[in-house]
């Protein structure tokens, strides 16, 4: 069968279509990137916002006529969603023919042969596993990238009260350190320059074999020579060990950025939203991050609009904003995930004219922060990962900092995407950089002819 896979939502999405992908393949089926020649459509879903719903409902109206045109066409919900609305997406979507959660994806080939060709048949596979990990699928890559994922743990014990993840991902179990720096030294022998660890809750992570923690996978992946940056994401505030802050700050191939969650700043909704620490113990785990890691970035996630959020608790999660200085931070409205501790007793009741203003003001700080910090950045060299080409000019390459900042510059002969280069800073925007290979005079005078079109 010719199979083409659309992916939604997080980078753990992401790797697992890699995964489905592999398993397809090792049973000969095919990956089609022409959706119109498959024989079926799978989409990998998200279940994390509410937007993320919409998205796939919208789309799944969008294949109708894919169906229509091809009734033995079959179309297929992977991931969180398929997990968390089984039964309304096979008795309310009658274009969805199978469901399979995200420890299921081994029993996808199967499922997929036994439904073919048999017109009404419908099939779902959403058991949660205690121990599958797939550490025995190594995902084939894209040949041509530069930064691979690898996760190293799935599922999640935390049950933040408003998460779906445990509850479509299931509970926590890792990988043993050995798998994972076998799948790194893969990832290194095919080019890849960057890998960054994937969990979601990266601090819990326990070989299963060995104990090992967190912080000596991290020296494990980050001893292989040559492996020139490793990145992981994301850690829980409540458990961040020392060990590892010290760890960042003395290898070169760590990179200097951290993203770590917020979700609110003040101790009431925290409480409430079992996230375990308090606003204080956030602020001090910056402060002791900034001094161990001299220039270190941060990134976070918050909510706005909780349950019962005040107007004044909310100030708290802008005086956490302000003092921490995010070089970026993902912010939402707060939005009922079903199965979720919150969905069963909190009900949703801050009107959403406050949610819209506490975002506006949350955005508003966010980028006046990211602003002065970029602009801080002028006139600094900066060692760049480049990325790839600029989607807006062929003229320029997009690439990475240490600190995760983005930065556009000219290309100049010599340089390809995945090479390390020193780049001097010209100038910035709210969110992103501008700059020049080092020295290059010439490629300066690309960058000033170039400006408009930023
Ligand atoms: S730690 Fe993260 S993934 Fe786990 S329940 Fe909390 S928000 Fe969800």
């Amino acid at each position: 069968m010719k199979i083409f896979i659309e992916t939604y939502g997080c980078q753990m999405n992401e790797y697992d279509s890699e995964i489905v992908s592999t398993i397809l393949k090792s049973r000969t089926h095919e990956i089609t990137h022409q959706i119109e020649k498959a024989d079926a459509i799978l989409l990998n879903t998200c279940a994390v916002r509410e937007n993320a719903y919409s998205k796939i409902y919208g789309r799944l109206g969008e294949l109708t006529h894919f169906k229509r045109a091809n009734p033995k066409l079959i179309v297929g919900i992977l991931g969180c969603m398929a997990q968390n609305l089984k039964e309304d997406l096979l008795t309310k979507k009658k274009l969805v023919d199978l469901v399979v959660g995200p420890d299921a994806y081994k029993k996808l080939p199967s499922l997929l042969e036994e439904i073919y060709g048999e017109g009404a048949k419908k099939l779902s596979e959403i058991t949660l596993s205690e121990d599958e990990t797939y550490s025995d699928v190594i995902p084939e890559r894209d040949p041509n990238g530069v930064n691979g994922w690898i996760a190293i743990m799935r599922g999640c014990d935390n049950f933040c009260t408003f998460c779906v993840v445990p509850f479509t991902r299931g509970r926590e179990r890792s990988r043993t350190v050995k798998s994972i720096v076998d799948e790194a030294k893969y990832l290194i022998s095919q080019g890849y320059k960057q890998i960054t660890l994937l969990g979601q809750n990266v601090n819990s992570y326990k070989d299963p074999e060995t104990n090992e923690t967190f912080t000596d996978l991290m020296r494990a992946v980050s001893d292989l020579e040559e492996l020139k940056r490793l990145r992981f994401t994301s850690p829980h505030p409540k458990d961040f060990p020392i060990s590892l802050l010290e760890l960042i700050a003395e290898r070169k191939n760590i990179c200097k950025q951290l993203h770590i969650p917020l979700q609110a700043g003040n101790d009431r909704i925290l409480e409430k939203m079992k996230r375990t620490y308090t606003k204080d113990e956030f602020l001090k785990l910056i402060a002791i991050a900034k001094k161990i890691i001299p220039n270190v970035h941060f990134s976070t996630d918050v909510i706005v609009g909780f349950p019962t959020e005040t107007e004044s608790e909310f100030s708290d999660t802008l005086d956490v904003m302000e003092k921490s200085k995010f070089s970026m931070a993902f912010m939402f409205k707060y939005s009922e995930r079903k199965a979720t501790f919150a969905s069963k007793y909190f009900p949703d009741d801050v009107p959403e004219k406050d949610k819209t203003s506490r975002i506006t003001r949350l955005v508003e700080l966010q980028q006046e922060t990211q602003w002065k910090l970029l602009e801080g950045e002028i006139g600094t060299v900066q060692e760049v990962l480049v990325e790839s080409i600029s989607r807006k000019s062929e003229k320029d390459f997009i690439g990475k900092t240490d600190g995760n900042l983005t930065v556009i510059f000219p290309v100049v002969k010599g340089v390809k995407i995945g090479d390390l280069v020193e780049l001097e800073i010209h100038k910035a925007s709210s969110a992103t950089l501008f700059g020049s290979i080092k020295g290059d005079a010439s490629a300066f005078s690309i960058l000033q002819e170039n400006e408009i079109n930023f």
